[in-house]
């Protein structure tokens, strides 16, 4: 039986074909992925990448999409979603969040029940799968500070990771682009006073709303080249607004791109491009992206 017939009687996961990757990523561009499949249970996802493995089926994990560029060619492989997974609990004195749960939701569950650490990341429209991976950050505080373990799936095996194994940087751990599956991370978190971490979470939310532009993006597309800032050297490369089809620079914030209803990847991926040389022959520095490019471009 061929990978198409046997996700067509898979009952592990919801299972769509042809699935338009614009629906899912934060630019709201790209082409469809061949396979999409909603994982609810670590048996279904188990079962699922043990068909895709047995068939030669490429696999990409989506967490909330707002991190990666899909191509216009759309992605030949399985593209799996964990955000059925979404548990947040206590196990013992650790909180353990699963894959597919919101950033958001983590730190509303640790406001409740007065626990300190995450506000400087309220706003980050990750799921923890993906804010693990890429070690997700914002005003000097990383998602990892608090990671005791992260467990994953791999070959039909549960692997847990002590935080010093993880490999955390700037933007980055052990998982990135890899084929193991984050399914879950557990935390401990300085208790706090209920009100001082709600006015934290405001604060946090109100400084973002006054950096960060509105519209569809995937937040900043290049990591920033210390001491410098991408933001910076963008702007002073004169590139602020300037555009390609339905994609732009951000005039409120350089190192974001913006997209309208009518970009298309290959827009997106050009300006890219054009901001990389133009820096380059500006400063003699090399942008490096932070966005993830998926498929053919
Ligand atoms: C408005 C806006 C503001 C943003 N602000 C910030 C910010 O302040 N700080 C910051 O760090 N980022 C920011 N981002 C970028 C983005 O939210 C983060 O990079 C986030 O960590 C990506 O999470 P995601 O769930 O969307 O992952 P995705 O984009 O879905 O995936 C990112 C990568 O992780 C992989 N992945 C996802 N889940 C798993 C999993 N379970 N197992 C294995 N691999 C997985 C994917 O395959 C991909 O390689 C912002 C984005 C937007 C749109």
């Amino acid at each position: 039986m061929g990978f198409q017939s046997a996700l067509s009687e898979f009952t592990l996961a919801k299972i769509y074909f042809d699935e338009p990757m614009k629906k899912h990523t934060g630019f709201h561009v790209g082409g469809c992925a061949r396979y999409y499949a909603e994982v609810d249970s670590l048996f279904g996802l188990n079962h699922l990448t043990s068909l895709a493995q047995k068939h030669k089926i490429k696999i990409k994990v989506l967490g909330n999409g707002t991190n990666v560029l899909f191509s216009d060619l759309g992605f030949d492989g399985l593209v799996i979603d964990l955000k059925k997974l979404n548990d947040v609990f206590f196990k013992r004195d650790e909180v353990r969040a699963m894959a597919g749960a919101k950033l958001d939701k983590l730190i509303k569950f640790n406001l409740d029940h007065r626990l300190s650490g995450l506000e400087a990341l309220s706003g980050i429209p990750a799921e923890i799968g993906g804010a693990v991976v890429m070690n997700a950050g914002a005003f000097g505080h990383n998602i990892s500070d608090y990671i005791t373990t992260v467990e994953t799936l791999y070959d039909g095996k549960i692997r847990v990771y002590d935080k010093n194994e993880c490999k955390f940087g700037y933007r980055t751990s052990r998982f990135l682009r890899k084929k193991e599956i984050v399914v879950s991370a557990s935390f401990l978190f300085p208790e706090g006073d209920r009100e001082i971490i709600s006015a934290g979470i405001k604060t946090y939310l109100d400084l973002r709303k006054s950096i960060q532009p509105a519209g569809c993006s995937c937040g900043s597309v290049f990591k920033n080249p210390k001491p410098y800032t991408a933001g910076a050297l963008i702007d002073k490369a004169g590139l602020k607004g300037e555009s390609v089809g339905g994609a732009s620079i951000s005039d409120k914030h350089a190192n974001f791109i913006i997209t309208n209803s009518k970009a298309r990847a290959i827009d997106v991926y050009l300006l890219i491009q054009k901001i990389k040389r133009k820096v380059k022959d500006a400063f003699d520095i090399e942008l490096v992206e932070e966005v993830e490019c998926v498929g053919e471009f």
